[in-house]
């Protein structure tokens, strides 16, 4: 018996939500050990969601939990170039819902509008703390790319421009995975007042001392099998990065 993955999707209403859950549920629904905990930012769970699930074949919850509420005079537009964190309280009832199952496992926070490789799910699931690999198109970069000590097998750092020392923990959330049994120790969760960007880093700090403390997966962050991009009807804007030398390694 393989050891669980379960893939915490926070979700909301718009007019591309439902292409962006055929594509997750098509990339993950293939692996039977995937548990997919779908939280929608909603006061109740949809039926269009409910039947996606469903006919997912997928073992799954269904949940629903809405966002605070934004404050009344800050626009849509505002609050997202505050960088407000976004499915904070839904990935925390994802997992709730873990923790109540009580059957171990590695937790993984999946967006909706991200892709997926089918593999991502074998290659994470026997991590025991944190895990971490390489991101595909992190913040407008081509990708976000773990830097692991090769004498050492020890991660030092990330290409992520931000990362400005070893307790910065500037990962991207397409890009680790915790055992759920660490996050039951540490009662760690998300936290809304997080500083903008560093939602991430609140909560991985809740759970390692120091990036040397996470485990590189993926072949030791060579490999890419997620990645953070947003659908865009329409013309998508382009990455500003040029081209790295150090992308050749990542296939
Ligand atoms: N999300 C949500 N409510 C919102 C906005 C976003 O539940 O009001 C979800 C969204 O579906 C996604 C995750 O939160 O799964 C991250 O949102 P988004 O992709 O917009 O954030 P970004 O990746 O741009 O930081």
């Amino acid at each position: 018996d393989k050891p669980l993955v379960y893939f915490i999707t926070p979700t909301y209403r718009r007019p591309t939500q439902l292409l962006d859950l055929v594509q997750v549920s098509q990339s993950i629904q293939h692996d039977k050990a995937t548990y997919w905990i779908v939280v929608e930012d909603a006061s109740h769970g949809s039926k269009r969601v409910r039947d996606l699930l469903e006919r997912s074949g997928m073992l799954f919850a269904h949940l629903a939990v809405n966002s605070p509420e934004a404050p009344k005079k800050l626009s849509k537009q505002k609050m997202k170039a505050m960088n407000a964190p976004r499915g904070v309280l839904q990935r925390n009832l994802g997992i709730d819902t873990v923790e109540s199952l009580g059957v171990p496992g590695v937790i993984y926070f999946g967006d909706d509008d991200n892709k997926y490789d089918a593999r991502l799910m074998e290659a994470i699931r026997y991590s025991r703390g944190v895990g971490i690999f390489s991101v595909g198109f992190r913040a407008e970069a081509l990708y976000c790319r773990c830097k692991v000590d090769p004498m050492t097998g020890k991660v030092t750092g990330t290409t992520n421009r931000w990362f400005k020392n070893k307790v910065n923990y500037a990962m991207d959330m397409a890009g680790f995975c915790v055992n759920s049994e660490l996050v039951r120790e540490k009662h760690a969760r998300f936290l809304q007042d997080s500083p903008p960007g560093k939602i991430e880093h609140m909560f991985l700090q809740q759970l390692v001392e120091d990036v040397t403390d996470m485990e590189p997966l993926l072949n030791n962050c060579t490999l890419i099998y997620s990645w953070h991009v947003k659908t865009v009807v329409g013309k998508p804007p382009k990455p500003k990065d040029s081209w790295d030398p150090a992308w050749k390694q990542i296939r």
